[in-house]
């Protein structure tokens, strides 16, 4: 079964995510594209998300309007690079929960190495968006949501800036029943693992770490 991906083409996401790639971006304006790019795949990925009716006074009269129980959401950054998303995503999202899973790949076998893992004690009746700038390889978004499905969150989504086929062919050969959102599906991976055109390293752009 092949799965869901939904690619962002909205013209602010491609326009933002032109700049992103550019190699001139400095890292304090691909901190902010990385957050405004984030709070537009935000919108994306809650668009079906249930509301309920409260009841609200307005200067004029009294009446029922629907709120999101943001408190249901679980917004999952696999680290570092993840944290960057994360930050934007909260502005839109701020009573949203949030888990960690420290991830690092293995330079030689690009194999995901875990560190850290830390989510809401209980899942059951949490949705949980898991985020990462690059799914690359897919072996640290398949980790990931491996690990998650063990604390089996009511429903799993997966959120990327950039994409590519042979890591959506990998996320879904594990992972067929949990839909990608992404603002583009680059061309391929190349030999180390990154992909192209992409954007470089999102972690060393995003902390300056190059
Ligand atoms: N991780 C990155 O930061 N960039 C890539 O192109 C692939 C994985």
């Amino acid at each position: 079964m092949a799965g869901e991906v939904h690619v962002i083409g909205h013209p602010l996401v491609q326009h933002k995510l032109s700049l992103l790639r550019r190699k001139q971006t400095s890292t304090s304006e691909f901190r902010s594209l990385v957050a405004e790019i984030s709070m537009l795949l935000a919108y994306e990925v809650t668009r079906d998300l249930p509301t309920q009716p409260i009841s609200v006074e307005t200067p004029l009269t009294r009446t029922t309007a629907p709120v999101l129980d943001g408190k249901k959401i679980v917004l999952i950054p696999i680290l570092r690079a993840g944290a960057g998303i994360l930050d934007g995503m909260l502005r839109i999202l701020p009573s949203a929960r949030v888990g960690h899973i420290g991830l690092y790949r293995d330079p030689k076998t690009l194999a995901a190495v875990e560190y850290y893992f830390k989510i809401p004690k209980v899942m059951r009746d949490r949705d949980a968006i898991v985020v990462d700038p690059m799914l690359a390889t897919g072996n640290s978004a398949v980790a990931a949501v491996e690990r998650l499905k063990a604390a089996a969150p009511r429903s799993i989504k997966f959120v990327c800036l950039l994409t590519c086929p042979e890591g959506l062919r990998h996320f879904h050969s594990r992972h067929a029943d949990v839909p990608v959102y992404t603002a583009s599906v680059d061309s391929h991976l190349d030999a180390h693992g990154y992909i192209v055109p992409g954007l470089g390293d999102a972690g060393d752009r995003l902390f300056g770490t190059k």
